[in-house]
């Protein structure tokens, strides 16, 4: 699969007189496992929202693969999200599940057959496919949303808080398999997260946002270890 580049210019975005992004300028390189690190409120959910396509900007331009994707809508973008509540139909299997869009599709059944059972095998759910969700624990049931969204073959995929829901433990373990997920598949990833070190134990390059503005990018040692600002160094220097 073609690895893209995704990259905000300029962007704004306000609701109301509220402007919760502030000229975001950010370039994610094709295959970078890119994390989005920032408090609560910063806009970390809203600039993931309008990448995908579910938000719109009041300025600036949104590129994917170099092309202008602002007036795209969502299910054209070849995106995938898995949001924080990552909800699974309760009525359905976990085959199901992540079938479901591939169905929506309307692939040939066939096709649909080898993807699901590609992508159960990647999270390593194969032989959970006839379950349902609630007879499975709270880091399968992430499994089953990630297997959800990769198996469209998206060429970006974002994570929003992905792992917050889960126990400290798992959230660890869970870590590992999406980073090595990720790099199985060299798709080019944006994490979003308000755990610090979650961010700098797992990007290529990271990007600290507070309050709609982008106070500093590059990769987890050189935020560590040269922060530009009082934010930077407190927030990403404060280890839980
Ligand atoms: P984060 O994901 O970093 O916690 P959000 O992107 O969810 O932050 O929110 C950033 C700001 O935008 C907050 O002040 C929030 O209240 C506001 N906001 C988010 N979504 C909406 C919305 N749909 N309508 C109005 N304000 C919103
Ligand atoms: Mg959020």
């Amino acid at each position: 699969m073609k690895k893209v580049s995704v990259e905000c210019k300029n962007i704004c975005l306000s609701y109301g007189n509220n402007e919760v992004l502030k000229d975001i300028n950010i370039r994610i390189e094709p295959g970078e496992f890119f994390a989005l690190l920032g408090p609560s409120g910063s806009g970390k959910s809203t600039l993931l929202r309008l990448i995908a396509g579910f938000n719109q900007h009041n300025a600036g331009q949104l590129l994917l693969d170099g092309s202008d994707i602002t007036h795209t809508p969502p299910h054209k973008r070849n995106i995938g999200m898995v949001f924080q509540s990552y909800a699974l139909w309760p009525h359905l299997s976990v085959w199901d599940n992540v079938a479901f869009g591939l169905v929506e599709r309307k692939l040939p059944s066939t096709q649909i057959k080898e993807k699901t059972a590609s992508a159960l095998e990647l999270v390593g759910l194969s032989q959970f496919a006839k379950r349902r969700p609630n007879e499975l624990s709270g880091g399968q049931q992430q499994r089953v949303a990630l297997a959800r969204t990769i198996v469209i073959e998206p060429q970006v995929l974002l994570l929003d808080e992905p792992l917050s829901n889960l126990d400290k433990k798992l959230r660890i373990q869970m870590r590992r398999e999406l980073l090595s997920l990720q790099r199985r598949l060299g798709i080019t990833t944006i994490f979003v997260t308000h755990d610090q070190e979650e961010a700098m134990t797992t990007a290529d390059r990271m990007a600290v946002l507070d309050h709609g503005i982008v106070q500093q990018i590059g990769t987890p040692t050189a935020l560590f270890d040269y922060p530009v600002n009082r934010f930077v160094a407190n927030f990403v220097g404060t280890m839980n």
